[in-house]
């Protein structure tokens, strides 16, 4: 299973010697390439969301007082190997030069002869280079793209968790081309967190789970159960797991195909003792727009569930206050619709009312936290989606792996 024993995990003591902490690496006087993640939401060239870029800033600060340059890299969006303005990561330039209180030049590409100018020039200390998936080369860890952006800088640094999955030039590849590099103090953070569940969750250790579709969420499953103290779901796959145990769901969101893993996780949790609980009652709708109407004895034929009701949310902060460590990953509702938004607040009113570790992963996740407004409240907002996953599911990252060679 999992990941290697040996990786650092700050949070529950253990100590990892064969990745580089931020710390440890020797930056004084070096132009330091940092591989951010500053995939984020850009509307009419503003920034609608700025968690993701905020996390890294520490990186960044801690740099700044000891290497002579720092380069930030990211991708942004899918450009598809085609430079495209609308791509460009001049908003993200504008948020972080206020941030950093440092003039941050934009680089007019991430490898050529004009980028390497800039790079040499010691007037500029915080360039961010353009939009790396402006090259095709980026997504297929090409090796001649990927000594291109090597050469650029000294020391290499990794601080981009929500790309750590992804085999790409500037996450793996390039890698190889540093002796000094090591994770980023968002990476670190990421890793002691969720590395933390994988090794030795504190119990009782609660995981809700949620989110759409059952598929997603297999293999955390089936990697976590036996890790776990109480399992709570809900969301549309609480209705493939509903349909399993013989309850009508109406039109509920089901995945036919998935109803024997379910029948199968719920022996599974039964015979290790631990208590799986889904939603008792339910928010429905015939169709979004219509009235909803809350319902305890199953859904009517022609209503789909589309929120955990009062009873379920009454019961999930009950396991929830018995928590000493909780995960959360996915809404337990259409929370982008005010009226089956209740349950996924609740929740992250209840986890931010109790003091326990907890860990909230996923964007949509993540952006219903900040909804309700308890974001100060949570111990661990992780910034991947696929990643934290993948992570969670035992795989290896790429990201994670280069650092290691
Ligand atoms: P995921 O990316 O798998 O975490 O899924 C998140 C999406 O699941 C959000 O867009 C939610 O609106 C949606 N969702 C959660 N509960 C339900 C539900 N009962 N029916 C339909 N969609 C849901």
């Amino acid at each position: 299973m999992g990941y290697p024993n040996g990786l650092q995990l700050r949070a529950s003591g253990l100590t990892i010697p064969m990745i580089c902490r931020l710390e440890e690496l020797d930056l004084s006087g070096k132009r330091v390439f940092v591989r951010a993640d500053f995939n984020v939401p850009v509307k009419k060239g503003k920034i609608t969301e700025t968690h993701r870029i905020e996390s890294t800033l520490p990186t960044l600060r801690f740099i700044l007082t000891k290497a002579k340059s720092l380069l930030l890299a990211s991708h942004l969006g899918r450009p598809g190997g085609k430079k495209g303005p609308e791509w460009s990561l001049a908003p993200v330039r504008d948020h972080l030069e206020k941030s950093l209180s440092y003039p941050v030049s934009l680089a007019p590409d991430c490898i050529g002869a004009e980028v390497e100018a800039l790079a040499r020039n010691p007037g500029h200390k915080v360039i961010l280079l353009e939009n790396l998936r402006f090259h095709k080369e980026e997504e297929a860890n090409d090796p001649a793209f990927s000594q291109a952006l090597a050469s650029l800088a000294d020391v290499y640094v990794n601080d981009a968790f929500g790309a750590a999955h992804r085999a790409h030039a500037s996450i793996f590849g390039m890698a190889k081309f540093f002796r000094e590099k090591g994770a980023g103090l968002l990476l670190q953070k990421e890793l002691d967190y969720l590395g933390r569940i994988l090794s030795s969750p504190e119990r009782p250790f609660v995981a809700i789970l949620g989110g759409a579709k059952v598929s997603d969420k297999i293999g955390v499953l089936k990697n976590l159960i036996s890790k776990m103290d109480c399992l709570l779901i809900g969301g549309g796959m609480a209705y493939t797991f509903l349909k399993a145990k013989g309850i009508a769901v109406g039109k509920s969101l089901i995945e036919e195909e998935r109803i024997p893993l379910a029948r199968e996780l719920i022996s599974q949790a039964e015979s290790l003792g631990i208590p799986l609980f889904l939603p008792i009652d339910h928010i429905a709708a015939e169709e979004i727009k219509k009235k909803p109407i809350t319902t305890d004895v199953g859904i009517p034929a022609t209503y789909m569930g589309l929120d955990i009701g009062p009873q379920t949310i009454t019961r999930f902060s009950q396991e929830i206050r018995k928590a000493r460590m909780i995960l959360w990953n996915g809404p337990v509702g259409l929370f982008e619709e005010k009226k089956f938004s209740q349950g996924t607040k609740s929740i992250a009113q209840a986890l931010a009312g109790h003091n326990a570790i907890s860990v909230v992963a996923g964007g949509d996740t993540v952006a219903a936290v900040m909804q309700a407004g308890v974001e100060d409240k949570i111990t661990h907002l992780s910034t991947g989606g696929g990643a934290t996953l993948e992570f969670l599911e035992g795989k290896k990252l790429p990201g994670i792996q280069a650092l290691e060679e």
